[in-house]
C-alpha cells in the first residue's frame, strides 16, 4: 500500500510554517530548453490570475534563474523564528534560489546540492502561497528524486522544445515523475517558431508539432507553444516583467492561457475523489456519487501508464486479475496486476475522461 503511505506522509508534514496549497514542478528533459523563462512566465501568469504564487530556483547546473530576475532583497532571517528563512522579492513574487546560498555560504552551511535543497525545503518560510512554482534542474539524476521525494510536489510542466522532443531525456523525465507518482500535468513546447516582424510571417526553423506529438504519446494535454520572441529575450536580460514589457505580445497571451489550464488542472487533480471498489478478481468498480462504471482488469492494464508497459502492446489476454489497489495522493490510484505491473499511476483526471464519469 505504497500510494497510502505516501499520502499520509504528504498530511503528517503538512504542518510546517508555509501554507502552500499546490507545489508545481516545471521540468526539463536537459538544458537549454528555456525552462527558467517558462518557470518565470508561468509564475508571473499565476500571479496575473490572482493568485499567491512563490518561486523556487532549484536549479543548481543551470544559468540562475536569479539572473533573469531584478535585484531583489536578499533572504532573510525570520525575525520571529529564526530557525527559518523569508524569501527574497522580486516581481511582486517571493522567491529563493540555489544562486543565494552560493554566495551567502554562511546561510547554508552545506553547500552541496541535495544539502542545499534540503534546507530549502525545510527552513524557507513561504507564509500563505496557492501554488510555489519549483524550476527543476533538467535531467533525472539524486537532486532531481530528492525534490521528488521532499517537495510535496503536486504536479509538473514539463517544458520542451521541438527539436528535443526526438531524444530520451525528455521521456525520462515524463517517465520518472509517473513513477514518482506525480502527475504531468501537461508539456509546454518552448522556442517554438519564429515571426518575421515585418510580414508576421511563422517560420519554424526545428520542425513542427513536436511538443504536441510527445503529449499525445503520454496521454498528456498540450498546454500551448511559446515562441521564440524578442520580447520574451528582453525581459530576462533586463529583469522585467514580460506583462510590463510587453503585454500585447503572444508570449504574455500564450503562458496566460498556460497558467489558467496549469491552475485548472492542479484544482482538478486534487478535487476530483473518484472512488474505486473490488467487483470480482479481474473487475473493479470506478465512479462517484451515482455514477459507476465497470473497467475490467485487461482493460486497466493495457493504458497502464508505467514505464514498463508504456508503449508495449498487451498481450490478448482476457482475464486479468486486479490484484491490489491503492490511492496516491488525492489525485490518482495505482493498480497492481497479476500481469506482474503494479506500477502503473492512474490520475482521476484521466480516469475521468476515459470512462466519462
Ligand atoms: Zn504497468
Amino acid at each position: 500500500m505504497t500510494g497510502l503511505r505516501i499520502y499520509e506522509e504528504k498530511k503528517k508534514k503538512s504542518d510546517r510554517a508555509s501554507k502552500i496549497t499546490y507545489v508545481l514542478a516545471v521540468a526539463a528533459g536537459k538544458g537549454g530548453v528555456g525552462k527558467s523563462t517558462v518557470a518565470t512566465c508561468l509564475s508571473l501568469a499565476l500571479k496575473n490570475l490572482g493568485l499567491k504564487v512563490g518561486l523556487l530556483d532549484a536549479d543548481v547546473y543551470g544559468p540562475s534563474l536569479q539572473q533573469m530576475l531584478p535585484e531583489g532583497l536578499e533572504p532573510a532571517e525570520d525575525q520571529e523564528n529564526p530557525e527559518t528563512l523569508l524569501p527574497a522579492m522580486t516581481l511582486g513574487i517571493p522567491f529563493i534560489s540555489v544562486a543565494h546560498f552560493r554566495k551567502e555560504a554562511s546561510i547554508v552551511r552545506a553547500p552541496i546540492a541535495n544539502g542545499i535543497i534540503e534546507q530549502f525545503l525545510e527552513t524557507v518560510n513561504w507564509g500563505e502561497l496557492d501554488v510555489l512554482v519549483v524550476d527543476f534542474p533538467p535531467g533525472t539524476g539524486d537532486i532531481q528524486l530528492t525534490l521528488m521525494q521532499k517537495g510535496e510536489i503536486s504536479g509538473a510542466v514539463v517544458v520542451t522544445t521541438p527539436q528535443e522532443v526526438a531524444l530520451l531525456d525528455v521521456r525520462k523525465a515524463i517517465q520518472l515523475f509517473g513513477e514518482m507518482s506525480i502527475p504531468v500535468v501537461g508539456v509546454v513546447e518552448n522556442m517554438s517558431y519564429l515571426v518575421d516582424e515585418k510580414t508576421g510571417e511563422r517560420f519554424a526553423p526545428f520542425g513542427e508539432g513536436g511538443g504536441e506529438r510527445l503529449a499525445s504519446e503520454f496521454s498528456l494535454p498540450f498546454l500551448g507553444q511559446i515562441p521564440i520572441d524578442r520580447s520574451i529575450s528582453r525581459a530576462g536580460d533586463e529583469g522585467k516583467s514580460l506583462w510590463d514589457l510587453a503585454p500585447e505580445s503572444v508570449g504574455v497571451a500564450q503562458f496566460s492561457s498556460i497558467g489558467k489550464q496549469v491552475w485548472d488542472s492542479l484544482e482538478k487533480l486534487a478535487n476530483t475523489g473518484l472512488q474505486v471498489r473490488q467487483k470480482d478478481p479481474c473487475h473493479i468498480e470506478v465512479g462517484k456519487g451515482d455514477r459507476w462504471v465497470t473497467v475490467s482488469g485487461a482493460d486497466l492494464q493495457a493504458k497502464c501508464p508505467c514505464a514498463r508497459c508504456e508503449g508495449q502492446t498487451q498481450s490478448d489476454k482476457k482475464e486479468v486479475s486486479i490484484l491490489e489497489f491503492s490511492p496516491v495522493g488525492r489525485y490518482a490510484m495505482r493498480f497492481g496486476f497479476s500481469t506482474g505491473c503494479n506500477r502503473g499511476i492512474y490520475p482521476f483526471s484521466l480516469l475521468e475522461i476515459w470512462l466519462e464519469i
